[in-house]
């Protein structure tokens, strides 16, 4: 079998800073990769530049006439994290046996591509980098992205616990990801959805190289938001479901009210007032619900989501 092509994906927003150290530290990786005699001399970084407004894609030039390993895309303009990667990935598609996303922060340990690239090598198609720890992440930071996880679950995201972008993927995991036309994109909710054969490598997780966080609070938040909206129309039964139980709760209300206005003096219009109230609130509620429903469908429909992938074919 022939050694295996691997590309290396790197997204970069403003990165200058700390892209000289994880340039060069990938191009080391490289050389243990084809050194120990898994992957192909003729693997590659890719660095792609987020629309940068520093020197980045000056200085990926510069890296790329160094090394001619180091390759680069720039796109247009910010696009944010998730669609640079994207853009990183489909350029590689089909020039790569196996592709490898890495933050150019050198956050995550780059040796890990070397254990990932072990296991692309006994079958895995997809392998997942999780952090073993979280110690270098300030409290904040690690409590607030534990607190997303589990909120994510119960709004009926499933993704892979305090595992980021850092993975691998094979060609195949690469062409059924290109089926995938939204442009809402979570690749973190996408990938366990293609469902090829997986695995994980741990990993410690470090502090940044260089330069700062382009993930504060607020981002994440709207990240969390959006990669929940873009794979569950659960919140939209919680509307539904809170109108149902509203509804039960009406009959106790309406037993109450009734009561007290046969057997206490009340001001009169407070009874009919109260059970409308309850009751068209509820009623309301379940409404908005059940609109919801045919929504969420919609909403489900308009993506075009591949509905199957195959795995392997025995037609001939
Ligand atoms: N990034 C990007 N576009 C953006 C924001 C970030 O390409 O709009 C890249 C950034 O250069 C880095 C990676 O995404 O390689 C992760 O960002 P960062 O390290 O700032 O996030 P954190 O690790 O703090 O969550
Ligand atoms: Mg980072």
């Amino acid at each position: 079998m022939p050694l295996p092509v691997i590309a290396i994906v790197v997204p970069c927003y403003n990165e200058e800073k700390a892209l000289p150290f994880s340039s060069a530290k990938l191009l080391s990786v490289l050389d243990c990769l084809v050194n120990d005699g898994i992957a192909s001399a003729g693997s590659y970084v890719l660095c792609c530049d987020d629309g940068s407004r520093d020197g980045t894609w000056e200085l990926i030039k510069s890296l790329h006439d160094e090394d001619a390993r180091i390759k680069g895309i720039s796109l247009a303009h910010n696009r944010g994290h998730q669609n640079v990667l994207l853009a990183g990935l489909m350029t590689v598609r089909g020039h790569c046996d196996a592709a490898i996303s890495i933050d150019a922060d050198l956050q995550d340990d780059p040796d890990a591509i070397i254990r990932m690239v072990n296991e692309f090598r006994q079958g895995k198609e997809v392998v997942y980098g999780v952090r073993s720890s979280r110690v270098t992440d300030t409290w904040f930071k690690r409590t607030t992205a534990h607190a997303f996880y589990s909120f994510q679950k119960k709004m009926g995201l499933e993704t892979v616990y305090d595992h980021a972008d850092y993975r691998l993927l094979s060609a195949r995991a690469l062409d059924l990801l290109s089926e995938y036309g939204e442009s809402n994109l979570f690749l973190r909710g996408i990938i366990p959805q293609i469902g090829l054969e997986c695995s994980v490598v741990k990993y410690e997780r470090h502090e940044r190289v260089a330069g700062e966080s382009k993930y504060p609070l607020g981002k994440m938040l709207s990240f969390s938001i959006d990669g929940i909206t873009s794979f569950s129309a659960k919140p939209i039964r919680f509307i539904f479901m809170t109108g149902l139980i509203l509804l039960l709760v009406d009959i106790v209300v309406a037993l109450y009210v009734l009561t007290a206005y046969f057997y206490h003096q009340t001001v009169s219009g407070w009874a009919s007032i109260m059970i409308s109230v309850w009751f068209f609130g509820s009623l309301m509620l379940m409404s908005i619900g059940i609109i919801g429903e045919y929504i969420g469908k919609i909403f489900v429909e308009v993506k075009h989501r591949p509905r199957y992938a195959i795995k392997e074919t025995l037609l001939d």
